[in-house]
């Protein structure tokens, strides 16, 4: 193929992937507004919307006409540095068609409409705490993900298709290895934390007036990077980032007026996955490199700036007097000890979403082993309630008193597939610690940057070692250029030890 054709292919290529990216841009604009400023009365003409722009945007991605092209261009990738824009962009471009055309649209069809309808009996079932409601229905979710996961043959384990759609070369095997591991570490951590004083956080359940909150948390976001000319912060109930183009991403929080730290943190949180979107460099926006490369990187930064950076002494070092300034009344007699103890109080409890950086990947872990367990049919859907209430006793020494705050407590298995949606939020921590650890490494001077209420040096290696490079290196290869090892828990178990150890016994 000569010099011209391959550019006009290329040319070719890029123009259909920009139309699907116009396309699914526009319905995350309409997602966006659905759940922030529409009026109740717009919902089933927004369903529509949103699903004639789905439908469209899936059409094009399986279009014979991409995977010719691919074809066509592949040998002259191959030519090509493995990190450029265009080779990166051939590789991507094939895996996530592959990905698309093998699952057949009847069945996809099947599955959505399935799993509308779990949703409704779910929100009916979790308030009557009545598991027999759903049973049948998430029988069938399991018999779906198993007929999706066989869409992909020749897989080491069941859950490796599902897991790979949100962490694109994560395996259940290593996934499982690298969790067994945590948790041997875990485990024994917050039992010992627990036989000990819990932390007092009245001062954070006092009345905190809405607006300030959102003023607070907003000025800690602009000085983390968040730029507001490239973004935004919304209401909603459910706090999400989203992202319209590389200089249109949003985010948005919840604030709970008898609660300090929700809204705070939450808005830490999506900032950090919004500085990720925002980082990617301008030359791949429109195309599929622009975005996060997995769920699991993606929560990485979400939670290396709300925790490792929005829950450390140094930032509150600065900030703490800052936020007493906002509210005098509520905090001029609360230390900044107190305060720290309080935003980092660990306390096993039965709610995942709820959870501390100790404990929550226990709830995380406990939820991909019982999905790959379903998966292999070792476990019922049947047994599930109590597999559950079995593995929350031995691992976090809580029972739920019911399947309310049980096996009915998140909505993923009732939404979806069953597999593949957990294991992103543990991978995320692990990675945090180890980017962290990474950036520390190459610039020792970033704790006392943030002490004066600085991020530039962190924000900027981040931005050069993850951030720009959008979807072009799996998680794996990242982390192999990043810190030229694979993915370990050493950072993270080295991170929690150091941290909480200071504040509890028998812990470092
Ligand atoms: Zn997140």
């Amino acid at each position: 193929m000569g010099e011209l054709s391959v550019e006009k292919k290329l040319q070719e290529l890029k123009t259909r992937l920009l139309e699907i990216d116009d396309l699914t841009s526009a319905a995350s604009v309409l997602s966006w507004d659905q759940t922030t400023y529409m009026p109740p009365a717009g919902a089933p003409s927004r369903g529509r919307q949103m699903a004639t722009l789905g439908r469209i945007a899936h059409e094009k991605r399986i279009d014979p006409e991409i995977g010719r092209l691919l074809d066509a261009l592949e040998p002259w990738a191959e030519t090509l540095p493995y990190d450029s824009d265009e080779a990166s962009l051939i590789r991507v471009v094939r895996h996530d068609y592959e990905q698309f055309i093998k699952v057949p649209p009847r069945l996809l069809a099947e599955l959505n409409e399935h799993a509308a309808g779990a949703y409704q009996l779910w929100t009916q079932a979790r308030p009557a705490n009545d598991f027999t409601a759903v049973q049948d229905s998430l029988a069938k979710t399991l018999d779906y993900s198993r007929q999706i996961a066989n869409c992909f043959p020749g897989y080491d384990h069941i859950a490796d298709p599902l897991i790979d759609f949100a962490d694109r070369g994560m395996k259940a095997e290593s996934v499982r290895a690298l969790f067994a591991e945590l948790r041997q570490q875990l485990v024994p951590i917050a039992k010992a934390i627990a036989t000990q004083e819990p932390a007092d956080d009245s001062c954070l359940k006092q009345n905190f007036p809405e607006e300030k909150q959102l003023a607070f948390g907003l000025m800690a976001a602009q000085k983390y990077g968040y730029d507001l000319n490239r973004g935004r912060q919304d209401k909603t109930h459910h706090p999400f980032m989203t992202s319209f183009s590389v200089d249109d991403v949003r985010i948005t929080t919840r604030v709970k007026e008898n609660d300090l730290s929700e809204a705070l943190f939450s808005t830490l949180h999506e900032t950090g996955h919004a500085l990720y979107e925002l980082g990617v460099s301008h030359d791949l926006d429109g195309s599929p490199l622009a975005g996060g490369t997995s769920a699991g990187v993606h929560e990485s930064q979400s939670r290396l700036w709300e925790n490792l950076v929005g829950r450390s002494r140094p930032f509150w070092n600065h900030y703490y007097a800052q936020l007493q300034a906002t509210f005098p009344e509520q905090l001029k007699n609360v230390s900044q000890d107190t305060f720290y103890r309080a935003i980092n109080k660990v306390q096993p409890s039965l709610i995942r979403t709820d959870a501390d950086e100790v404990t929550y990947n226990l709830h995380v872990m406990i939820r991909f082993d019982l999905e790959l367990a379903l998966l292999e049919g070792t476990l019922t859907v049947q047994d599930l309630p109590e597999a559950w209430h079995a593995r929350y006793e031995a691992d976090l020494g809580v029972r739920a008193p019911s399947d309310v705050d049980g096996v009915l407590q998140d909505v993923h298995w009732y939404a979806g597939t069953v597999g593949g949606s957990f294991q992103g939020y543990t991978l995320g921590n692990v990675m945090s610690a180890l980017f962290f650890e990474q950036a520390l490494r190459a610039h020792p001077g970033i704790p006392a940057e943030i002490e004066q209420g600085e991020f530039g040096t962190l924000h900027g290696w981040l931005r050069e070692n993850i951030y720009r490079h959008g979807r072009k290196f799996t998680a794996n290869e990242l982390i192999e250029r990043v810190t030229g090892g694979p993915l370990t828990i050493e950072p993270y178990i080295r991170y929690l030890r150091t941290k909480y150890g200071e504040l509890y016994q028998a812990v470092a």
